[in-house]
């Protein structure tokens, strides 16, 4: 099948792979797009991702019909540019980009102006009429090529421009003249050569493109595209498409220039085009940091405060041209454009555009505003905002009450609060971050070589580079707050001090950044809880009227369930009751009741527990008032409640008027060598069955007393933990029911109620249909259900998980995205057995992965009844759940 596609200069394809991003890449595929809708794209073509793949598996070969299909796709772009390549009178130049499927910014490596040499230079100058223009383009390519290409160190080129400016008194690059580029060019030739061992910088411009292909197809494989490509869940045998495109100039002198732009504030989605321009500069010096950009319209740039001229301003043409141009794009793509653009004395060239990525505020005010627009109806709002994003959003911000110490501002580049302390490089960050420290990556400016350090800060502060460079763009998509540019901070990586203005702070020192306005201040400065309101709140209740599962959550306090109503849980699918437990008034009394030796002895403690377990009942039921709250009763293996040291037994003998040796010994009868898979969840029940007793008796309390003061009647659904067999849940269920009956007949009330069990074992799941007899509903409580299928212990899997993700064993972490393939198989099982055997039985998941998108994605498939998440997962689950049932 075809392995290369033209663009531009008015080709058409018919074939439906010429418009296939998993084909041609996102930038290809692109440049295709826009070429046919008449935009000015300058001609090009694009190898595709499967031949990468071919490339890498088979060793790095290229076929006779690649070369083939690349000669005559460059015959494409020389008659349509009407120069060819390698002429050394009027040289055809092209750039070199790759292009994932998804974009990866600055993940891969371009080169530009290829095609140059000793003669091609020469006509460049000649043609061009500008010899400093010419010579400058050719010191870029061999700097790049150098880099991307050869893998030369960059800094030895960096450091011979230094040199050569220092000796001429220069500061800026743009005092070069010609021949100082050509003095250069000089000398760079020779630091190749002497680099290679001899080997001369490729003068042959076709061994300079194929040298050029090749490296790109070998970049997806490079260290920190792997590193992206493990952070963003992307597979690694997508592979990338190289695009190759006749060059235009941006650094052709004052009417030439290169920018980068949204058609939308990515940062808050306010409709405003967004972006910066560099005059007389090529590509990549915008996004590099280089030099600092200007403003694209007037309004920015007075708005900031900046005198250096906008686009709008200092090339009034070629902006109008450009702003009809966004347009079109977002009328086309109907969404935020994320655009690269080249103007070449005068005349506007369009190099890239692609969804943008935005922060999760202005994801939901884009979504909701395109539907007031009329651009996109409700559903492709709904699909279209990421429902992890929204975590950015439902974590504390700063309290606009606090007061602020202000050390300095600079640009608001991502938004969101983090206070953490100081660090000052990517290796620190992590190593802090792995001992659970917050820290805030402090850097003069950010490469791909930071990312790790990137996600494992809180937030990132940069002293140079504009609202799109590097740290900015990455940070948005991480979803960290960050400050860039902030010029008054500068680095001392020797002494570890981040210096701003007169003050002097030590790596380790707290720092609070405000992504929303640029402030950075000094130590901690105090949060406030998120609110659901506004685009949020649309968009909620969009995605809730297209949702079919319910979405509960997780919760024990009251803070935690109103927090989680406020949030739209519409119950409690899980309330552990062990926590209730371990309250510093309560857990003498429950050890008490744990070192008795006989029934009596428990019965005695268990009575001083039960008011506090029905007050915590209480309390929750109200909070909930109306809706159904599933309790587990008491689940962990004993033994975590025991004391520990001599002080805590001390106290305990004081209580129980036990000696101390007694109730160490006794301590020490409850040891286990696998709690996990020991004394523990409804064994207790079966051999305590007072503990469960006190607890059922305190549920059933509780609702009789909330529905005598709110006239509302609780429904509670009691949930047995840890059943493997269906003689455990009906004894236990019995259990329930006798006190249940004790209790109604004390209060002379009767109320619904339901007696359930999660299924968390593998024999629970495959007994579904027997157990279904004796239970009103199942939970799959993953959690467990993914230790015991895999046999992996959750607590300890740390240290071997991460290596097996890299691994490709398993794809993502068990623990975190439900493993469909294999635990979801017994969850399938289940429900359909469990329906079997009761039609109505109610089915739900209460582990980790009812926050997880995935996993909400396959319980929707499995066709559960609901999910239940921490609080600040409920709205991630309820636009989640409606995504996966649209
Ligand atoms: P990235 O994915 O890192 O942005 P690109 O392939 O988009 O890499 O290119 C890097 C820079 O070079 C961009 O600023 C782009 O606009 C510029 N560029 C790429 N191709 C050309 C070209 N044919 N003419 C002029 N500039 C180009
Ligand atoms: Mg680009
Ligand atoms: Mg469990």
């Amino acid at each position: 099948s075809q392995m290369v596609y033209t663009f531009g200069g008015g080709v058409r394809h018919d074939d439906p792979r010429a418009k296939d991003k998993n084909l041609l890449g996102g930038k290809g595929a692109n440049l295709g797009e826009m070429a046919s809708i008449g935009l000015p794209v300058p001609p090009g073509f694009t190898i595709t991702t499967e031949e990468c793949v071919r490339y890498l598996k088979e060793g790095s070969d290229f076929s006779e019909s690649l070369r083939a299909e690349v000669d005559k796709a460059l015959n494409h772009i020389e008659k349509t540019v009407g120069k060819d390549f390698g002429d050394a009178a009027d040289p055809l130049l092209v750039s070199v980009r790759s292009g994932a499927r998804v974009s990866m910014p600055g993940m891969m490596d371009t080169v530009l102006n290829l095609g140059l040499n000793d003669q091609t230079v020469e006509g460049l100058a000649k043609v061009s009429g500008d010899d400093r223009f010419a010579w400058d383009s050719y010191r870029r390519f061999i700097q790049m090529y150098s880099d991307v290409v050869l893998g030369l160190d960059h800094g030895l080129f960096e450091e011979a421009l230094e040199i050569a400016k220092e000796e001429n008194g220069y500061f800026a690059d743009t005092e070069m003249t010609a021949d100082n580029w050509r003095a250069l060019v000089d000398e760079y030739k020779s630091i190749v050569k002497q680099e290679q061992n001899g080997t001369p910088f490729p003068q042959e411009v076709k061994e300079q493109l194929w040298g050029a292909i090749a490296a790109v197809f070998d970049s997806w494989d490079s260290d920190r595209a792997k590193v992206y490509r493990r952070l963003n869940d992307i597979p690694g045998d997508w592979g990338t498409a190289v695009n190759v495109q006749a060059m235009v100039f941006g650094n052709m002198g004052d009417t030439s220039a290169t920018g980068v732009a949204f058609t939308r504030d990515p940062a808050t989605g306010v409709k405003e085009y967004y972006g910066e321009y560099l005059v007389n500069a090529q590509g990549e010096d915008v996004v590099a940091g280089i030099r600092t950009p200007q403003y694209l319209t007037k309004a920015a740039r007075e708005a900031s405060g900046a005198t250096a001229p906008s686009m709008e301003e200092a090339m009034p043409d070629a902006y109008k041209e450009l702003a009809e141009v966004f347009e079109l794009l977002e009328q086309h793509y109907k969404d935020m454009q994320d655009i690269e653009f080249t103007v070449e004395r005068g005349k506007l060239w369009m190099l890239q555009t692609r969804n943008g990525k935005r922060t999760a505020a202005a994801a939901l005010k884009l979504a909701v505003d395109m539907v007031g627009e009329g651009l996109i109806d409700e559903k492709t709002a709904v699909l279209r905002v990421d429902p992890m994003a929204l975590d950015q959003l439902l974590h504390p911000t700063l309290d606009p009450e606090a007061s602020r110490d202000v050390l300095t501002t600079g640009l608001p580049a991502s938004p969101g609060a983090a206070s953490g302390k100081i660090v000052l490089d990517a290796d620190t960050a992590e190593s802090w971050a792995e001992r659970g420290e917050s820290v805030i990556l402090c850097r003069v400016e950010t490469s791909p070589e930071d990312i790790h350090g990137m996600h494992a800060a809180k937030g990132i502060l940069t002293a140079r580079g504009g609202m799109t460079s590097h740290a900015a763009v990455v940070a948005r998509g991480m979803g960290r707050p960050c400050v860039s540019g902030a010029s008054a901070v500068s680095i001392d990586r020797k002494t570890r001090t981040l210096r701003i203005g007169d003050h002097e702070l030590k790596e380790g020192e707290i720092i609070t950044l405000d992504g929303a306005n640029g402030q950075v201040m000094a130590g901690k400065v105090p949060t406030i809880e998120p609110r659901l309101e506004g685009n949020f709140a649309t968009l909620m209740k969009w995605a809730d009227s297209h949702r079919r599962m319910g979405v509960r959550t997780n919760a024990e306090t009251p803070a935690d369930c109103a927090m989680a109503r406020e949030f739209g849980a519409e119950g409690i699918g899980l309330c552990r009751t062990e926590h209730m437990f371990f309250d510093a008034n309560r857990i003498s009394a429950v050890r008490e009741m744990i070192l008795a030796e006989s029934e009596e002895g428990r019965r005695k403690a268990l009575a001083k527990l039960l008011p506090e377990q029905r007050k915590d009942f209480v309390d929750i039921l109200e909070c909930m008032a109306g809706l159904p709250c599933t309790i587990r009763l008491l689940d962990p293996p004993l033994h975590e409640f025991l004391p520990t040291g001599d002080a805590e037994f001390a106290e305990l003998a004081d209580i129980t008027g036990f000696g101390v040796d007694h109730l160490k010994r006794r301590a020490e009868e409850l040891h286990e060598f696998n709690p996990m898979l020991g004394h523990r969840g409804c064994r207790l029940g079966i051999t305590y069955p007072e503990i469960y007793e006190m607890q059922a008796r305190a549920i059933f309390e509780a609702a009789c007393d909330v529905a005598e003061k709110s006239g509302e009647a609780p429904v509670p659904e009691v949930m047995i933990p840890l059943v493997g067999t269906k003689r455990e849940l009906e004894i236990l269920r019995k259990l329930v029911n006798d006190t249940a009956a004790d209790v109604f007949r004390e209060k002379g009330r009767e109320l619904d109620y339901l007696v359930g069990t999660m299924i968390e074992l593998p024999r629970a799941a495959l007994m579904a249909g027997e157990i279904a007899e004796e239970a009103r509903f199942f939970s799959f409580g993953t959690n467990d259900l993914t230790q015991t299928t895999l046999g992996v212990s959750r607590d300890d899997a740390g240290r071997f998980l991460s290596t097996y993700v890299e691994k490709g064993i398993y794809a993502r972490d068990p623990f975190v995205s439900l493993d469909v393939e294999g635990v979801g198989q017994l969850v399938s099982l289940a429900a359909e057995r469990g329906r079997a055997t009761r039609p109505d039985i109610k089915l739900g998941i209460c582990g980790e992965h009812g926050g997880d998108p995935a996993s909400i994605a396959f319980c929707e498939e499995t066709g559960l009844d609901y999910v239940s998440a921490s609080p600040y997962r409920v709205p991630i689950a309820r636009l989640a759940a409606a995504q996966a049932a649209l």
